[in-house]
């Protein structure tokens, strides 16, 4: 990118979107504003996290929170896979392909995801089920991750299990909360986009993890962000086109 002529602009963060007249206008929290014919949105998405203690230190030390990305690290190994909806479950199928054993632990008291999802992994011989269970602690050995602790919610007790790696899939949160009633975003917040990567308003585009589009994946977010361009070029040909002269 930096072979182009592309300004970047760094520490900024924009707040708001507003359609104005030739185009859009993107407020930034600094009070900043940048006119523009056609505005790509690619503001990402960030992991929920369990906020329970030793989460934050053992981040990236056996922490995880991508499975086809930092599944392959763990081959072999124990891990646990914490939410059990349809992301927690299909996390654990996948994972309990590659990895030693895979505990699955659920807050509620039953697994949230769709039966069919339930079935396979019910079906799979490496795979344990702790419903009604809250994770409490990540514990560690100071460099890498080496259990967790959690409260059986039937009986209170706090039990521990023995393990090298902890997938969390409690939730991907899109970022865009400063969007919401300015273009159209699914229950999950992501920005609705069609197979252009069109919003639903008109000029403007959105690309990669903040969209609906499937498999939050680097060279996913890469063909969307470069398809949104192309969508925004054709948009700008045709606003740029002269009115026609009358008879
Ligand atoms: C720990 C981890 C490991 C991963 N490993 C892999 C991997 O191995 N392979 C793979 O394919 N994928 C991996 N992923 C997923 C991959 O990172 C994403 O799919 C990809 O980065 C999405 O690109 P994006 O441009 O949509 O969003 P992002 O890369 O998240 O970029 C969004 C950018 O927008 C900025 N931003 C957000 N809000 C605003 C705002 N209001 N104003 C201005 N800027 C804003 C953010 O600061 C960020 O810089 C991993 C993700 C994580 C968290």
């Amino acid at each position: 990118m930096r072979e182009y002529d592309v300004e970047v602009m760094n520490l900024q963060t924009a707040t708001k979107l507003e359609a104005v007249e030739g185009g859009f206008r993107v407020t930034m929290a600094s009070g900043a504003a940048l006119t523009a014919a056609s505005v790509v949105l690619s503001t990402g998405a960030r992991w929920r996290k369990m906020g329970v203690p030793g989460e934050q230190d053992y981040l990236n030390k056996g922490v995880a929170f991508c499975p086809h990305c930092d599944g392959p690290l763990f081959k072999g190994k124990r891990i646990a896979v914490i939410g059990g909806g349809n992301s927690g479950v299909e996390a654990a199928i996948d994972l309990a392909g590659l990895v030693a054993h895979v505990t699955l632990i659920e807050f509620d008291k039953q697994l949230r995801a769709d039966d069919v999802l339930q079935r396979k992994l019910r079906s799979l011989k490496n795979v344990t089920i702790l419903t009604h269970a809250k994770t409490t602690e990540v514990k560690g050995d100071g460099t890498r991750v080496t259990g967790l602790a959690y409260e059986d919610r039937t009986s209170g007790e706090i039990r521990e299990i023995a393990l090298e790696g902890i997938f969390v899939q409690i939730g991907l949160m899109p970022n865009t909360d400063w969007l919401k009633g300015t273009i159209d975003l699914s229950p999950r917040g992501e920005i609705v986009v069609d197979a252009h990567g069109a919003t639903s308003m008109p000029g403007v585009f959105a690309a990669g993890d903040c969209t609906t589009t499937p498999y939050k994946q680097i060279v996913i977010a890469m063909g969307e962000g470069a398809k949104a361009s192309l969508a925004a070029f054709d948009h700008l040909i045709r606003v740029s086109a002269p009115e026609e002269k009358a008879a």
